[in-house]
Order: C-alpha cells, then structure tokens, then sequence
C-alpha cells in the first residue's frame, strides 16, 4: 500500500509508532497530487512548501510525545473556509486574490491539533451548486470517471479524498454540498447539527443553513476529525455550548438497540434511478441483519423541501454577497466612469453566472411585496418540515435514504437546466431546513462503476448514532474498500 492511500487512523499509528514521519507521508501526498492532479484539477491551491513546514513541526511534536489524532496528517480544505495567509477564493472571480488575515475557527483548531494543510480545494462558486460545474476557476473531474462531475458543492474535497490527493478533507453543506459530492465519489461525509461546528472564518452562502463537516475515506476517520473541529464559539453566536463526545467511543456498540426509520415519501420519490434505489434497499436490509428495527416513517413535507430551499438560501445569499461590491471585499474593476459603473461592473463580471441567478431569486423574494408571498411563507413550511423531523424521531434513532437521486452525472449534462440541478438535492435539502445531522456512507456501486451513498439522519446533536450506524454497515460491506483506478 502507497502511503497516500493510509486511512487517517492507520496513518495515526505508524507516526505514533514512528514507522513513517509526516514528512514521508506528506511528501507521499504532494507527488500523488502531481501525478494526478492534472486529470482531477480537485485543488485550486496546493501549499506544498506551507504543508512541508507543518510536516516538520509535526514530526518535531511527535518525537516529543505531543500527538492528537491528527498531527501530522495531510488535509485539504474546501476554498470557502479562511486560512491565514493562504489564498481563500471561493472559486469566485471576485475574491481570486483574496489572502484573509485570520484562520476560520476550524482551522486554528486543526492546526492546534497539529495536522498539515496541504492546500485549498475547488468547489461550486459561493458553494453554490451540486456539480462543481459553477466554480469559475477550474473544472473538476470525477476520480471514478474522468467524464463526469465530482458532485458538489464540495467538489474538490470529495474528489481529493477519492484520488488519495489527502487523508482527509473540510467540506461545507448548505443543502447537501458535502453529502453528495461524498455520495459521488465513494467517500465517507457528515453534516453536522446547525450550530455544532463554528462557522466563524466560514464564507456565508446561507447563513442558517451553512455547516462545516469532514470527509474522509472512512467512518472512522471522519468521526476523528469531527471530534476535532466540533465544538463552541464565542465568535460564531449560532454555535451551540453543548460537550462534545468522542464519537469514536460510540462507533463499535452495536445496532441492536437501533430503530431506523424509513420514510416511505422518500423512497417512492419520482426520477430516483433504480440502481440507486436497489443499493439503498440492500442497505437497508443490511442494516436490519444487524439487528437493527426497521419502521417506516412519514414526512408528509418532503415535497416541498426544493422549493422552500430555493427560495430560503437566494434570499440569505443575496444579502450574504452584498459586501461584495469592490469596496468592502473583491477586486474592483478598474474599466468604469462613475461609481455606479464600478458597483454594476463589479458585480457583473465577478461573479458568475449561478451566483446572479441566485442574487436576482433572492432579492426578489425578499422584495417589498414579494417577501410574505415568498420569504415568509418558506419560512413557515421550513418550520413543518422541522415538525416532520421531530414526529419522525419519536418513533426511530435514524432515517435512512439515498443521498442523490442518481450516481455522478456527466459534465455538461445539466449545466444548461438548473432546475433539474436544483431537484437533485431532493434528499439532502431537508436536514439543513431542519438543522439535524446526516452523514453519506458508500453503498453500492451502479453498472457502470460509479460509487452510490446511503444517507443516515440523526436528531439533533446525536452525530453519534449516526456514527455508530454507519461504521457498523461500513464493517458489514466492502464498499469503501474500492479505490478508482486513476
Ligand atoms: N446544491 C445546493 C445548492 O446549489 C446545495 C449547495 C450547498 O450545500 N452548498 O444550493
């Protein structure tokens, strides 16, 4: 085995046991960068020098005994979440120089627990989208097929997992953007509970939406870094003053004490492929081999999840991006005669095309007039959906379904049609109206190779459940174990 394809914890105990030295496996994970980088393009930034400086102070920790889980360990991170002096561009045009001069709350702690960043990923521009298509730096590409999208908004991290471009990742999921992109490429995705990760130094697309979550090639190792980034902030006034748990503790209890609901509108969902829908079934059974119960479950809301969305994260986002005006934040353009010109030109060559789309949405949904008819009314159905949830949970531990209604589509097959874009976060949209949790785990694979997720929900702070039954089907299968043949 190449150093590169090291999980997070078996990487852990051969620097503990000083088999390999962060330097080796850092070294290890720039020339695998090097060498498929040019077909993946999951990174829009690699800091190799930056990432061999931490490797060294990693190595210098260790050989003094100072080790969490993750010092040493080669990350990478999505390029909306704020590194010191490291270029965070949200794969917008308008923020393409933009160096912050503070680490997001995530980062000061990954970089407390000693772990390298090996550089800052591509993703959906403002992660606004669920292809990585909408980036208007690069286009990524699926490590599964060289022709299809990654999924998104996450793209470049979930692709640089898969690729073994780092041991491990920061996502973020507004409505789906790192289970999908997870779902997609065969690796392992959570989104927390709203308000268990510190969104301080995350860029905001939709701030009651917005999670920071890990990825990583396994259960395992994504409950290692959840552990980590996990926690409160004063900074960030949504964050939650709740304990964290070590969630790797839970992961080995059994599923016998587990119900599992299964929400009947989700499965009858129209557009689901069948292949999705056979590895979602076997999932499911797996599950219940395990000893889990199984009860259905209804979320009566369910169809309307897509709309209230898209009216919910347009009207934040179009607030959200306002300071984006070449005065505040982004490059101004210079080619302009007056202050009007400089705000409109500004603004209409920074951004792309999805993110005006989306301004446009939101400013008229919150438009004097509009903002009952629209706003206001997604905000009382946001609130049933919550209620769905909450019945839901009183009768079961977990809600599984699939997390996209197809496997990896090809690029350029929907950019065209963003409403069929749109209704492909038909599963994962809801956890975020609600702010529960939910995790992607591999599940299958389609005929044409192509890794499929199943999605576990949880109530709200109960990462661990969710934890403990997806390591529990992960020992139970081979899924994850598949690497793609790049
Ligand atoms: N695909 C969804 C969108 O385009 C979700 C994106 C996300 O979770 N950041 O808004």
């Amino acid at each position: 085995m190449e150093l590169y394809e090291l999980s997070i914890q078996t990487a852990h105990k051969l620097l503990k046991q000083k088999k390999i030295s962060s330097l080796e496996l850092t070294r290890a994970v720039l020339e695998r960068i090097q060498s498929v980088e040019p077909k993946v393009q999951a990174y829009i930034t690699v800091a190799a020098d930056a990432a061999m400086e931490q490797a060294e102070f990693a190595d210098q920790a260790i050989s003094r005994g100072n080790m969490t889980g993750l010092t040493g360990i080669p990350l990478a991170i999505k390029d909306l979440i704020c590194t010191r002096g490291l270029r965070t561009t949200c794969a917008s045009k308008i923020l393409e120089n933009f160096i912050p001069p503070y680490d997001a709350t995530v980062i000061e702690k990954l970089k407390e627990a000693g772990a390298v960043i090996v550089g800052k990923a591509n993703m959906d521009e403002f992660a606004m989208g669920s292809s990585t298509e909408n980036s208007g730096i690069q286009l990524t590409r699926n490590p599964w097929d060289l022709k299809r999208i990654p999924g998104g908004s996450s793209g470049g991290s979930a692709a640089a997992v898969a690729a073994g471009m780092c041991l491990g990742a920061l996502g973020s999921d507004t409505g789906g953007s790192i289970r999908q992109p997870a779902s997609h490429c065969g690796v392992v995705g959570m989104k927390p509970t709203y308000g268990r990760v510190s969104r301080y130094g995350l860029v905001a697309f939709a701030s009651s939406l917005d999670q920071i979550g890990p990825m990583a090639k396994d259960v395992t190792d994504c409950a290692v870094l959840m552990k980590t980034i996990a926690g409160y902030d004063e900074k960030d006034s949504t964050s939650v003053p709740l304990e964290v748990p070590d969630y790797t503790d839970f992961l080995k209890n059994g599923l016998k004490k587990i119900t599992v609901g299964i929400p009947k509108e989700y499965h009858a969902a129209e557009g689901i492929d069948p292949e999705v829908a056979a590895a979602v079934k076997n999932a499911v059974g797996v599950i219940e081999n395990l000893g889990a119960e199984c009860v259905e479950v209804s979320l009566p809301h369910t169809k309307h999840c897509v709309a209230v969305y898209y009216v919910i994260a347009p009207s934040e986002a179009g607030s959200n991006l306002a300071r984006y005006d070449g005065v505040r934040y982004g490059s101004r353009n210079k080619d302009t005669r007056n202050l009007i010109e400089m705000y409109r030109n500004t603004r209409a060559r920074g951004f792309g095309m999805e993110v005006q789309r989306r301004i446009i949405l939101g400013t008229y949904a919150l438009s004097a007039g509009y903002y009952d008819a629209y706003y206001k009314k997604a905000s009382q159905v946001r609130t049933l959906i919550l209620e769905d949830f909450k019945k839901a949970f009183e009768t079961c531990d977990v809600i599984l379904s699939p997390v996209a209604p197809t496997p990896a589509f090809t690029i350029g097959e929907m950019i065209e049609d963003p409403l069929t874009m749109y209704l492909s976060d038909i599963f994962t949209i809801s956890a975020n109206l609600a702010g529960i949790p939910g995790i992607s785990v591999p599940c299958g694979f389609s005929s044409d190779g192509l890794p499929i997720g199943l999605q576990i929900m949880g109530k709200h702070f109960n990462e661990e459940t969710i934890f403990q039954t997806a390591y529990n089907f992960e020992q139970a299968t081979d899924f994850h174990k598949k690497k793609p043949g790049l």
